[in-house]
This record gives C-alpha cells, sequence and structure tokens, in this order.
C-alpha cells in the first residue's frame, strides 16, 4: 500500500461494503457485491477482485457507478477503480483487468453497453442467477453424472441437440445449481445469447398477471426473442390449467423456432400428477436426465469442495462424519457444515465430530433402537477389514487382536451388558480379558488423538 494513503484500508473496506449494502439490498449484496475483495491500494487506484470472469462483468456492467461513488466518498483519493478476477485460492488471472475511472466512464476494454441492457432486461422478466451455482462448483459423481454432461452439452453447443433437456430428482439434488451453470456458462460464452431463466411459479405469476390486465400478447413477446428458456420446478403448474395451456403453446412456439429448453422438475415427465398427457409427452421428447439420491463418496466430495470453497479446515474425520450421518440432501448437509463453522468461529472451539454431535444433534437425530453386540462386531470387522469370525476366533495377532479389542470396548460403552456376558460373546472370553480391553483402548485414545477421533467415528457410526 502507498504511505501516503495508508487510509484507505481493510477496515475503510469493511465499512464500504457495509454501506454498499445497504444501498443495493441484501439480497443483491449477497448476490454480487459479497463477492468482491480488497486486493490494493496504490497510486490512486483502488484495486479490487472477485472469482469469476463473469462476476466481474456483471459487476462492471450493473453497479459501476454504486461502487465508485461510494469509493470516492469513503476516501477522496481515490481515482480509478480496478476489478480483475482472482478466482477463490488462485492467483490473479492476468489481462482480466477492467477500469473504471473517476472522471469518465470509460474503461480501457472495449465495452458494448448494449449487452449490459440485455442482461438486465432479461433477468429483470426472469429471476436472478446465483453466482455460486456454476460448473466449476458442482461435484459429479455417479448419481448426477448424466445430468451434468447434458447440461454442459446444452450449455457449450449453439445448435440445439436435445430440446428440451429435462433434469428431474428429489429436492436439493442439484436441479437448480444445473440449470444456473447452464445460464452462466451461455452468457460467459457469447453474452448476446437472451438466456431467460424463471420458476414455473414465477411464469405461472406472469402469465395470471397478464390475464388479469388483458395483456397476454406482452406476455407472449417477451418469449419471441429468447434463445434458451428454462423454467424450474415445472411441477408447481400442475393443476393449473389456463398456465399449462399457455406453458404449451410458448413451450411449441420455443421448439419450432429452434430454441432450447431446459426444464427441471421433481419427477420424471410421465410421472408428473395434474398435467396434460399432450404436454407431458411434449416434455418428455427431448432428453430426460435423472440426478439419483447422493451417494456416500458424492457427499462427501461435495463437502470438500464446499469446505475448500470456503477457506476452513475441516479434519477429514468430521466430513466423513457428516457425508455418513446427513443422507437426505447436500443443501442439509451445506446447512449443517456452516453451522458447525459457525460455531466453531462463534465460540472459538476446533471443529471435532465431538462439536459436531453436539452442534447438530437435531439433524443427526439418532435413532433409541438397542444395539447389539453382533452389530458392534459386524462394524468393526467391515471397519477394519477383518472377518466376523475373528470376533470370536482364539487367533492373536495384533492385525486382529486389536480391533477385537476395539469391539469389546464399545460392547462396554455403548450396550448395557456386563463384562462376563461380553465375554461370551466374543468366542467365550474371560471378564477379566474384556476388562483389560476397555483400559487398554481407553489408554490408547488418551495418548493418540487420531485413534481417539477413530474410534468416536466408529461410535457414531455404530449409533445411527
Ligand atoms: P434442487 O434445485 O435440486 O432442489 P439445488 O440446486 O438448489 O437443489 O441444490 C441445493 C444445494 O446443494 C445448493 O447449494 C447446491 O449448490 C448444492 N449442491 C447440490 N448438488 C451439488 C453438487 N453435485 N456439487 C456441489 N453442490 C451441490
Ligand atoms: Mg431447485
Amino acid at each position: 500500500m502507498n504511505d501516503t494513503f495508508l487510509d484507505f484500508d481493510e477496515n475503510s473496506w469493511g465499512r464500504l461494503k457495509k454501506n454498499l449494502k445497504k444501498i443495493v439490498g441484501d439480497n443483491s449484496y449477497n448476490n454480487w457485491l459479497k463477492h468482491l475483495d480488497l486486493l490494493s491500494f496504490e497510486k490512486n487506484i483502488l484495486s479490487l477482485s472477485v472469482p469469476t470472469k463473469f462476476l466481474r462483468d456483471w459487476l462492471v456492467n450493473n453497479y459501476a457507478d454504486k461502487i465508485k461513488l461510494e469509493c470516492r466518498k469513503s476516501n477522496y483519493n481515490i481515482e480509478v477503480l480496478k476489478i480483475v478476477v482472482k478466482p477463490i485460492g488462485g492467483r490473479i488471472v492476468p489481462g482480466t483487468a477492467r477500469i473504471i475511472k473517476n472522471d469518465d466512464k470509460q474503461w480501457n476494454n472495449t465495452f458494448d453497453i448494449r449487452k449490459s441492457q440485455t442482461y438486465t432486461s432479461a433477468t429483470d422478466f426472469g429471476a436472478p442467477l446465483d453466482p455460486r451455482f456454476t460448473f466449476d462448483n458442482f461435484v459429479v459423481g455417479k448419481p448426477n453424472e448424466l445430468a451434468f454432461a447434458a447440461s454442459q452439452r446444452v450449455a457449450e453447443t449453439e445448435k440445439v441437440t436435445f430440446n428440451p433437456l429435462f433434469l428431474y430428482g428429489g429436492v436439493g439434488l442439484g436441479k437448480t445449481h444445473l440449470m444456473h451453470a447452464i445460464a452462466w456458462k451461455i452468457k460467459e460464452r457469447n453474452p448476446n445469447r437472451k438466456v431467460i431463466y424463471l420458476s414455473a411459479e414465477k411464469f405461472m405469476y406472469q402469465f395470471v398477471r397478464a390475464l388479469r390486465y388483458k395483456d397476454t400478447s406482452a406476455f407472449k413477446e417477451q418469449f419471441r426473442s429468447i434463445d434458451v428458456l428454462m423454467i424450474d420446478d415445472v411441477q408447481f403448474i400442475s393443476g393449473k390449467d389456463n398456465t399449462q395451456e399457455e406453458f404449451f403453446h410458448t413451450f411449441n412456439a420455443l421448439i419450432e423456432q429452434n430454441r432450447q429448453i431446459v426444464i427441471s422438475a421433481d419427477k420424471s415427465p410421465s410421472d408428473l400428477d395434474g398435467v396434460q398427457e399432450r404436454l407431458k409427452s411434449r416434455l418428455g421428447c427431448g432428453l430426460v436426465a435423472d440426478i439419483h439420491p447422493t451417494t456416500y463418496e458424492l457427499r462427501l466430495g461435495i463437502l470438500i469442495e464446499k469446505a475448500q470453497k470456503r477457506g476452513v479446515e475441516i479434519p477429514s474425520k468430521v466430513l466423513e462424519f457428516l457425508s455418513h450421518r446427513i443422507v437426505s440432501n447436500v443443501r442439509e448437509m451445506e446447512g449443517a457444515l456452516n453451522r458447525l463453522v459457525a460455531h466453531a468461529t462463534l465460540v472459538g472451539t476446533s471443529i471435532s465430530v465431538e462439536t459436531a454431535q453436539v452442534v447438530l444433534q437435531d439433524l443427526l437425530k439418532s435413532s433409541n433402537r438397542k444395539i447389539t453386540i453382533e452389530e458392534i462386531q459386524k462394524k468393526v470387522a467391515e471397519h477394519f477389514n477383518i472377518r466376523l469370525t475373528d470376533m470370536h476366533s482364539p487367533r492373536r495377532s495384533r492385525s486382529v487382536a486389536r480391533p477385537r479389542q476395539i469391539a469389546m470396548y464399545l460392547a462396554k460403552s455403548i450396550t448395557s451388558r456386563s463384562l462376563p456376558e461380553i465375554g461370551r460373546k466374543f468366542g467365550g472370553r474371560d471378564h477379566t480379558t474384556v476388562m483389560h480391553a476397555v483400559k487398554k483402548i481407553e489408554e490408547l485414545k488418551q495418548e493418540d488423538n487420531n485413534f481417539n477421533d477413530d474410534i468416536e467415528l466408529l461410535k457414531r457410526l455404530i449409533d445411527s
């Protein structure tokens, strides 16, 4: 930083962002301006960064004046505002600087004002896109690979291949994420293409409003110049006959003009209740890609990615634990991660399986069922990759003896069985052997943090 102007620092930046938030409102702030970071202030040039090129363009095109004004208010010496692209955790991408000068409205790149108008009018009618929902941020696994590949294809080719692309799957599995990613990609590749993304509810609402104001021709007009139409959660129009009718016509008209359509729903076209047959068959005539429920591997992959993006260190044991225990959907899992991080930052504790267990109690609703010694033996044998019969066998090699001791320890701490009872279940061993095992494992847990985490993880897995 330049000595003369030390008065613009992280604090000034914090205040400036707060002011921006007040001016543009929480929504716009969270969608766009939040991603701006302070890079440097040197020689009257204030440099800011954003993680993607698209975000940079969007900010420059839509918020340049507001940002500039706030900067000037906070420090009169700022003459030039520079916004560059710096991916999260990466370096500045060379050649991405957009300069906004104080005295004129020009910046060094050729910038076509019409583009920004297309963006705005398109999104005025449609819904705003979440900058986090990009292909880069989407973790691909078996359950979603088809949907992902199809979405990428649609985004990357202007020639219409499958029409419509119909994505379906349960709540929180990434349908909306993929649709936004398609929109971002298309706009990035060719900002002149007109992409409209909106929910089926919004479509319906606009149509009903048009009916009320007897202005359906204007409603139809809006769709005429669209290149790509994306309608999210189309199950919402089930039973709404008028809307369906209108949707059907819009849909047909666009398909006839060879415009791309992308639809999402929570069910396959043929399973959509309360939707006219002809619409169902129309919806299913392109490519239908379903997103399956997540697998453990995918959940873990997503958590690792999200933790990295947030720049927080989370022990892998904790991530494994969350992926095992929160199976409903990705949104819930993300929520759990956020809560955990927030808790750790606020309270100042480190993140561990134990804190996760406490903080996420309500999500983890552990069942009250009785756990048997056999179940414990089975889980432990699986975990250490030994045979179940080794739990009862007289073999004493370390590779089976230690897991056996762990299983005894867990039997003691999870069930209410007595030492002799436990001994009997482990091939008729004496109660002193069990006692010894319990002591030994307790010692090891004390001595070795990793070992301790491992045991705690096992405990929770058995408990679930
Ligand atoms: P849906 O529209 O299917 O209900 P969303 O697209 O809103 O689900 O996804 C819910 C949340 O989960 C979003 O924050 C999204 O980013 C995240 N998510 C879902 N699937 C993935 C994935 N494969 N990779 C990364 N994030 C994902
Ligand atoms: Mg959705």
